[in-house]
């Protein structure tokens, strides 16, 4: 097993070595609800769509999809370029985890924690892939805010059960994907209910129609209920596929669906033809067709959604230079500005609005 020391010394080299389309983080306000199971099922069915599909375990304090998945091979030093890692390769899927790298994961403390993920970001050559699905740590704390700040996230799939409870939680990381700017592509309502298998009657042992209610609430789409079923947990049991274990099952019909569903809001945030170009040092253009307007330094970095930068008003009257941009995956741009911010990840769907002013 390659050890986590040996993994520092990697650092900070194989962003450019992976070509990630998007990023996609499943996310929840706390522990229990069957997040790394939504993580994995929507892998598999993303990549049953015929996409080259990643797997990052985030999940810090409980990493728990090693175990989902079936042993693969462990993750490994690119012998091309010694300064990445490469993944484990399970079902097909590329994939790393905490978990291979520290075994006593659940002491980690957050600037550690926050060490690891960074690592995972920066030296994991993922190689090319049209989504990358991390599973998020539950909750709204610091991983989760360096996660939304350096993984270049283009959506989040938020994942609760029906119970008040769990709703409350997911309210909060609902509104921080907000104030990231990262868009939230719908709702996930686990363990919705449970059929008897012998008389086929539907119990609702934790209530009904939460996941709906918080769509509703936040104008969310809702993805779909999964229903509490032994094949889904005995998949997670055993390390295997859902696909394998039950492929006739409501399990398999919805995740399908909600892989197919995430997919084309995926493709949909893709920049619609939005350009942008810079004008003089102080100001750029975004335009779309015909449609040109100026956006001065100081406006643009107002909105900057990075954590250091949000709340803070840049005066109007100080100029603010654009020293660089360019664009993240087909859904954003990044800005870089005489103030020492370049973190900034502004979605396309951010942009537009001055085109609309
Ligand atoms: P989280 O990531 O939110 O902590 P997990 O995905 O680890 O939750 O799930 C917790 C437990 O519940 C696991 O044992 C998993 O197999 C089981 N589980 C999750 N969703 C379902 C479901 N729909 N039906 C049956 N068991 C489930």
């Amino acid at each position: 097993m390659t050890g986590l020391r040996i993994y520092e010394e990697k650092k900070k080299k194989s962003d450019r070595a992976s070509k990630i389309t998007y990023v996609l983080a499943v996310a929840a306000g706390k522990g229990g609800v069957g997040k790394s199971t939504v993580a994995t099922c929507l892998s598999l069915a993303l990549k049953n769509l015929g996409l080259k599909v990643g797997l990052l375990d985030a999940d810090v304090y409980g990493p728990s999809l090693q175990q989902m998945l079936p042993e693969g091979l462990e993750p490994a030093e690119d012998q091309e370029n010694p300064e990445t890692l490469l993944p484990a390769m399970t079902l097909g899927i590329p994939f790393i985890s905490v978990a291979h790298f520290r075994k006593e994961a659940s002491i980690v403390r957050a600037p550690i924690a926050n060490g690891i993920i960074e690592q995972f970001l920066e030296t994991v050559n993922w190689g090319e892939l049209d989504v990358l699905v991390v599973d998020f740590p539950p909750g709204t704390g610091d991983i989760q805010l360096t996660l939304m700040q350096k993984g270049e996230i283009s959506g989040a799939v938020v994942v609760t059960t029906p119970q008040e409870v769990a709703l409350l939680d997911v309210r909060k990381a609902i509104q921080l994907f907000g104030e990231m700017s990262i868009p939230v592509v719908g709702v996930v309502e686990n363990m919705s209910y449970l059929v008897d298998e012998k008389t086929g009657e539907r119990f609702a042992p934790f209530g009904e129609g939460g996941g709906e209610r918080l769509a509703s609430e936040f104008s969310l789409p809702f993805l779909g209920q999964i229903p509490i079923d032994r094949s889904i947990s005995r998949a997670g049991d055993e390390g295997k596929s859902l696909w394998d274990l039950a492929p006739e099952s409501v399990g398999v019909a919805q995740f399908s669906s909600i892989g197919k569903q995430v997919w084309d809001s995926l493709e949909k945030l893709a920049n619609t033809g939005l350009q942008v170009r810079q004008k003089d040092p102080c100001h750029i253009e975004v335009g779309k067709g015909d449609r040109w307007v100026t956006v001065s330094g100081a406006d643009l970095q107002a909105k900057c959604p990075c954590a250091r930068c949000e709340g803070q008003t840049q005066s109007d009257k100080k100029e603010v230079s654009i020293l660089e941009f360019s664009p993240v995956g087909r859904y954003a741009m990044r800005f870089g500005f005489s103030t020492g911010c370049n973190r900034g990840i502004y979605p396309f769907s951010l942009l537009e609005i001055w085109l609309e002013i």
